[in-house]
């Protein structure tokens, strides 16, 4: 299986503060990886070197074979942010618009063909929210929302999906129905990466887990994580209890 994402040896700060320190960790083409370890563990910043936002002060990242900040077919991976729930934020597009904008991505022209419109239309009936098109992102609940984004990727035919706890504050119902759908996507080859707290949810959908606390503690498939010692060395090492992350 081809490699989608390679970490080498990537060692990241923000300034004085440390967030990611030597980790290597590869992903492959169509692997579900879960990214866990306690608040403040370098999650987001790790995904987010992954997807080529930040430059590592040493060691190299590599994104379908290219350094990940020098990537640009930005339609190739789709990504749902932290607190993309939050409703602060304005989109003041229609969620018709919002996935088309991902299809334009990926089409590189500004006409859509009726091949285009269909798959945009395939897009909303995936994730269940036709009834929502003309709808203002912006005014969606976090669920709802979060399957819009996950349309959008969906109409860019992108080959990632990076999601950063993208249930948070979304109800149990929904939630269950997303990570249903991560698991039809990821059945169909979707390559995904997921942050998720909840560490039940999490071995249950992903094929492998990376354990973090700023180190990597362990990259492997969920038995042999559930079998290590990891998650308990990776929160150990914040306070010496086990702190429950409900960031
Ligand atoms: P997680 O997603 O696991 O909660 P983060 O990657 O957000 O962890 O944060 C890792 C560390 O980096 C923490 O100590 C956090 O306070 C710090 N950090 C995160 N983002 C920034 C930033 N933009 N500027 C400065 N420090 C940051
Ligand atoms: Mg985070």
């Amino acid at each position: 299986m081809s490699t989608v994402v390679d970490v080498q040896n990537v060692t990241f700060a923000y300034g004085e503060t440390p967030a990611v320190e030597d980790v290597s960790l590869s992903i492959s083409d169509g692997e579900f990886v879960g990214l866990i370890g306690p608040n403040g563990s370098g999650k987001t910043t790790l995904l987010h070197l992954m997807i080529g936002l930040y430059e590592p002060d040493s060691g190299s990242i590599e994104l379908f074979g290219e350094p990940a900040t020098e990537f640009d077919e930005g339609e190739r991976l789709g990504y749902v942010g932290q607190r993309s729930t939050d409703r602060s934020g304005t989109m003041p597009v229609t969620v018709r618009e919002a996935i088309l904008m991902g299809r334009f991505a990926r089409a590189g022209r500004s006409r859509l063909t009726d091949e285009d419109r269909r798959i945009v239309a395939d897009a909303m009936e995936t994730v269940d929210i036709r009834e929502l098109a003309n709808r203002r992102v912006d005014e969606l609940s976090g669920g709802q929302r979060q399957r819009a984004f996950i349309a959008r990727a969906l109409a860019s035919e992108a080959d990632i999906l990076a999601l950063d706890e993208p249930t948070v504050g979304v109800d149990a119902d929904s939630r269950d129905r997303f990570y249903d759908l991560l698991d039809e996507l990821n059945r169909n080859g979707m390559t995904i990466i997921l942050i998720e707290h909840d560490i039940d949810i999490l071995t249950k959908h992903v094929d492998t887990v990376a354990c973090i606390n700023r180190e990597l503690y362990h990259h492997g498939d969920t038995v042999s994580f559930l079998e290590s010692d990891a998650l308990s060395e990776a929160y150990g090492r914040t306070s010496g209890i086990i702190q429950h992350n409900h960031a």
